[in-house]
């Protein structure tokens, strides 16, 4: 890699809500937590606009991805005896409450990824990805209603699927903790445990969570997570 352009923030350029105003907030650091819109947080510094291959060059690889949650009713499906289900296609399930009500969902193959730009629900997606593998895997979901459904944007980390932690190379003031995939829901007690100890003490101290740094994406060392949902 050749030599490197060292940058700071100095200040966030920040808007309150009812404003219309921007007003600058002078930091020392900076955490990009912003999820599927790190990325372009990212960007806001100038990260990924330089020569391709070295640290300048490269993007957070991290963009929203929507995914589709769906509810639904199922008076004969197992009840209690519901556990949180994974089936081999993708389809996930779990019981929600004790009024016969489930969510489901499943993550799209790649080349069928939803636009991204709206919240929009894809009825059909339920019909024709999720409900024949779910009520082939529990045949009492042959007979359900879907009562209610939506939409959210994963922080999908197109590189590896993983979180992305720790301070970046070249804007030395800039921590992320983003790029969960999914799955940052979960580990994020641990995440914000971590981050305190990275930024106020200098290194981890009761959790290492080195395995996530952000710089894997500089060395292209990937650290695949294969089972997404
Ligand atoms: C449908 C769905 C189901 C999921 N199910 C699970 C699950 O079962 N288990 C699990 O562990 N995880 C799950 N997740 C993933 C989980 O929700 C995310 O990984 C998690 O919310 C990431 O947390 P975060 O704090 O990093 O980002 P977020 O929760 O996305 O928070 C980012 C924040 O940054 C703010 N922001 C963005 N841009 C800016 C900006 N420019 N300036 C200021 N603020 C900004 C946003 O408004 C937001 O408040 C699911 C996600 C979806 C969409």
């Amino acid at each position: 890699m050749g030599r490197l352009h060292i940058k700071r923030i100095t200040h966030a350029n920040v808007q309150m809500p009812n404003s219309i105003e921007f007003q600058p907030v002078e930091c020392t650091v900076v955490i990009n937590a912003a999820g599927a819109n790190s990325g372009k947080v990212a960007e806001m510094v100038g990260i990924g606009f330089g020569p391709q291959g070295m640290v300048e060059g490269t993007p957070i690889p991290v963009e929203p991805r929507k995914r589709y949650i769906y509810v639904v009713h199922c008076p004969h499906g197992p009840g209690m005896d519901t556990p949180f289900l994974v089936d081999y296609s993708g389809v996930y399930l779990r019981r929600e409450g004790l009024g016969g009500n489930y969510i489901t969902g499943l993550s799209p193959d790649e080349v069928e990824e939803p636009n991204s730009t709206n919240l929009d629900v894809d009825h059909d997606f339920f019909h024709e990805k999720i409900w024949p593998n779910l009520a082939h895997r529990v045949p009492a979901f042959e007979c359900l209603k879907v009562t209610s459904a939506w939409a959210g944007f994963y922080d999908y980390n197109t590189f590896d699927q993983n979180g992305l932690l720790g301070i970046h190379h070249q804007v030395r003031n800039m921590y992320f903790a983003t790029g969960f995939s999914g799955h940052g829901l979960q580990q994020s007690p641990a995440i914000g445990r971590a981050m305190a100890e990275l930024i106020l003490d200098g290194s981890y101290q009761t959790l290492n969570l080195s395995a996530l740094d952000v710089k894997r994406i500089f060395y292209e060392e990937p650290l695949l997570e294969k089972n997404i949902v």
